[in-house]
C-alpha cells in the first residue's frame, strides 16, 4: 500500500497537476479516478489527498478532493482567503480610480482586502505622502501598508499578513509585484531536495492561475483574472454599497433611489465636502456610476 499525502494544486496545465505537498516539494499528477468518482474538476487552490506514484520522476494521482473552503469563478480558483492590492507611491503614479477598480473587484468576491503601497524610497515631495494614502484608506475600512519590495524589513511586514492564508495578489504593472513575489520566495527555505522551488515570475507573465508556495500553508496566488478592470458584472445602483465611507450618509439623502452624483440634495455629496470620505472616492464613483449606466444601453 502506498502512502497518502496531503497537498495543494498549484498549477493545472493539459490534464496534470502539479500539487505542492510539504517536505516533499512539487509532484505531477494526474486526477483520473476523481472525475470518475465525483464528477468534479479540481481547481487551483484544492487541498488534495495524493498518492505517489514515483519518488524519482515526481508523479503522483489525486485520489481526494478535500472539502471547499471557497471558490472563486473569474479566475477559477479555490480556498483563497484573502487579496492583496499593490500599487507604488510613484513610478509610476498610484492611479485611485483604478484602485477603486480592484477594490470593488474584490470585495465582489468576498475577498478581504490588504492595500499595499509599495516603493516608499522614492517618496518625495512631488507625489503624495504614503502615510496619507494609507491613513485614507484605512478610515474607508481597508487594511493598508507602506512597504519598499526593496527591503528586508518590508519582507517581513508583508510576510506577517500573508502567513497560514493563500492571498491573491494583482496590482497595475510596474508597481513591484514581481520583485515583491521573488524576495517573498528567496526568504522561505524550501525542503525540496534538490529540486529548485523557485518559481520566476518573470516578464512573460502568467497566462494561467498559479500558486506559489511561501512556506506551509502560505501561498501566493498569481494571476491575470484580476485585471480586466472595465467590465463589472453589476448594476449602477449597486456600486454605492461598495464605498464603505459612504454608508453612514446614505440614508439621509433626500431621493431614495440617489445616484450621488446630480441630485440637489444629498448627504454623501455634503458628506465628502466636510471630509468624511475620501476625497477622490466621489470622482471615482461618479465615473464608474457612469460606466455602469452606458453598459445597460446595449
Ligand atoms: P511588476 O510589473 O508589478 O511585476 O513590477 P516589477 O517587480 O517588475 O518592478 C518594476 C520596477 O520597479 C523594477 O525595476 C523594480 O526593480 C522596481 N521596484 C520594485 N519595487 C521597488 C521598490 O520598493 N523601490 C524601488 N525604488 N523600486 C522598486
Ligand atoms: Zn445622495
Amino acid at each position: 500500500m502506498q502512502d497518502i499525502f496531503k497537498g495543494k494544486i498549484t498549477k493545472g496545465i493539459a490534464g496534470f497537476y502539479y500539487v505542492y505537498v510539504p517536505g516533499k516539494g512539487m509532484i505531477e499528477c494526474k486526477a483520473k479516478g476523481i472525475f470518475r468518482k465525483d464528477n468534479i474538476k479540481p481547481l487551483v487552490g484544492d487541498d488534495v489527498s495524493i498518492q505517489i506514484l514515483s519518488e524519482e520522476e515526481r508523479t503522483g494521482n489525486i485520489i481526494e478532493i478535500l472539502p471547499r473552503k471557497s471558490s472563486l469563478i473569474r479566475p477559477a480558483v479555490a480556498n483563497i482567503d484573502q487579496a492583496m492590492i499593490i500599487f507604488a507611491i510613484r513610478k509610476p503614479d498610484v492611479n485611485l480610480n483604478l484602485l477603486d477598480r480592484f477594490l470593488i473587484q474584490m470585495e465582489q468576491q468576498n475577498l478581504k482586502t490588504i492595500i499595499c503601497f509599495n516603493k516608499a524610497d522614492l517618496e518625495n515631495s512631488d507625489g503624495p505622502s504614503s502615510q496619507r494614502l494609507k491613513e485614507i484608506y484605512t478610515k474607508a475600512g481597508y487594511e493598508a501598508m507602506v512597504i519598499s519590495a526593496t527591503e528586508d524589513d518590508s519582507i517581513d511586514k508583508v510576510l506577517a499578513c500573508l502567513k497560514g492564508k493563500t492571498t491573491t495578489v494583482a496590482g497595475p504593472s510596474g508597481v513591484g509585484k514581481s520583485t515583491l513575489i521573488n524576495r517573498l520566495q528567496s526568504d522561505t527555505q524550501m525542503e525540496t531536495g534538490s529540486i529548485s522551488m523557485k518559481i520566476e515570475r518573470g516578464k512573460h507573465t502568467t497566462r494561467h492561475s498559479q500558486l506559489i508556495p511561501i512556506s506551509e500553508d502560505t501561498y501566493i496566488l498569481d494571476t491575470p483574472g484580476f485585471s480586466s478592470l472595465s467590465v463589472f458584472d453589476m448594476e449602477k445602483e449597486e456600486l454605492e454599497a461598495y464605498y464603505e465611507e459612504f454608508q453612514p450618509l446614505v440614508c439621509g439623502c433626500k431621493f431614495t433611489a440617489c445616484s450621488h452624483i446630480h441630485e440637489p440634495v444629498c448627504c454623501v455629496k455634503e458628506g465628502i465636502k466636510r471630509g468624511e470620505a475620501r476625497k477622490k472616492s466621489t470622482e471615482n464613483y461618479k465615473l464608474i456610476y457612469q460606466e455602469l449606466a452606458q453598459k445597460k444601453k446595449y
